[in-house]
């Protein structure tokens, strides 16, 4: 088994939350060298009040920070202090996120899901629904879990018979990467729908699992409360939530994560501390022995991540892993012009 996260480009931000975003500003920082890269990734780790957007990486030329109005001032001090460059991308990032389409999914009319807006999580549970009652043979309606909130981590299956590997795909484990459950959306709907013999051949050899809302309590808080909520719900003392991508019972809290349940990667008290990463871990491990690929949909950034993050061993099949994800992020870049990276994680975003 191995595992792949994907980054796509987010389509930012909404006009329903309580928490608004006004005249807060998004910066393009650009990275010259090793040292500006240090020194963000330090200043990432030691301030809260900055939000950065990617990582701070070798192999990247720039890393974009939101900023609120008040902190504005001294983030640019900060920067103009080790004379790192930088410029403002975005000056009231609420703008984006007023413009964002929300759309309303028709219940029983499947065709009422379109890839032109983003979903709240009753929609998407309700699409689901209606998958297994319009494709009765093929798909099955699956629960992966529950949330702290006690909501069902709900997906389905799509499997065109007995004696299938399977593959995974997982979205929306950071409830505000919207354009992750939308992305897996869209592949559902292409392995249900497309014609194309190729795609077809995909979708019948292969036992599909597919989660497009791993973190429903936190996607519910980001379309009704905090646009940029990217944990899940659970009150942890004085705070709220758990990044659950860092709650998982492998090498936790070695790289990548936070003890600091301020943060927005905190790791949660203890491995799998969290409900929603036990019982979707539980899920997993109860068809592991027949998982080929797995797939989390992350934003924003192109880039396909390979294992590990710990380490820069490769795995067992690193190689195959590498081309494989190489070839198909060269098919992407041929049909849209992406230019996705591929590489461990350690190499990619941990360096
Ligand atoms: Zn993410």
């Amino acid at each position: 088994m191995w595992f792949i996260i994907l980054s796509l480009v987010l389509i930012v931000p909404n006009a329903l939350s309580e928490f608004r975003f006004d005249n807060y500003a998004l910066y393009k920082i650009i990275l010259k060298d090793v040292d500006q890269v240090n020194f963000l990734k330090s200043l990432r780790d030691s301030d809260a009040r900055f939000d950065f957007w990617n990582d701070p990486v070798a192999l990247s030329s720039y890393v974009n920070v939101l900023t609120s109005p008040k902190d504005r001032n001294e983030f640019e001090n900060i920067l103009k202090s080790k004379d790192v460059e930088f410029e403002i991308s975005t000056e009231n990032i609420q703008d984006a996120i007023d413009r964002e389409v929300i759309k309303t999914y028709t219940r029983g009319n499947i065709k009422s899901m379109t890839w032109d807006g983003y979903y709240n999580l009753s929609s998407i549970n309700a699409w689901i629904d209606d998958l297994a009652a319009t494709y009765p043979e093929v798909v099955e309606v699956i629960t992966g879990g529950t949330t702290y909130e006690d909501r069902a981590i709900k997906g389905l299956k799509i499997s065109h018979g007995e004696g299938r590997r399977a593959i995974f795909l997982e979205g929306g484990i950071h409830s505000r990467e919207w354009i992750s459950p939308a992305t897996v959306t869209y592949i559902t709907n292409e392995l249900l729908t497309n014609d194309n013999e190729d795609i077809k051949a995909a979708a019948q050899g292969f036992d599909w699992y597919i989660f497009p809302v791993t973190n429903p309590d936190g996607y519910i808080w980001s379309f009704e409360n905090a646009r940029m909520w990217r944990k899940n719900r659970r009150p942890v003392g004085e705070h709220v939530g758990v990044d659950l991508n860092r709650n998982w019972d492998n090498n936790w809290m070695v790289v990548g994560a936070s003890s600091n349940p301020a943060r927005d990667d905190y790791a949660g008290t203890a491995p799998f501390s969290e409900p929603e990463t036990k019982s979707l871990s539980e899920f997993l491990a109860s068809i592991g022995d027949k998982i080929d690929m797995y797939l989390s949909f992350h934003s924003y950034g192109q880039m396909l991540l390979i294992p590990f993050g710990n380490t820069t061993a490769p795995l067992a099949n690193y190689h195959d892993a590498r081309n494989i994800g190489a070839r198909g992020m060269g098919a992407l870049s041929v049909k849209y012009g992406t230019l996705y990276r591929t590489g461990t994680i350690a190499e990619t975003i941990c360096k």
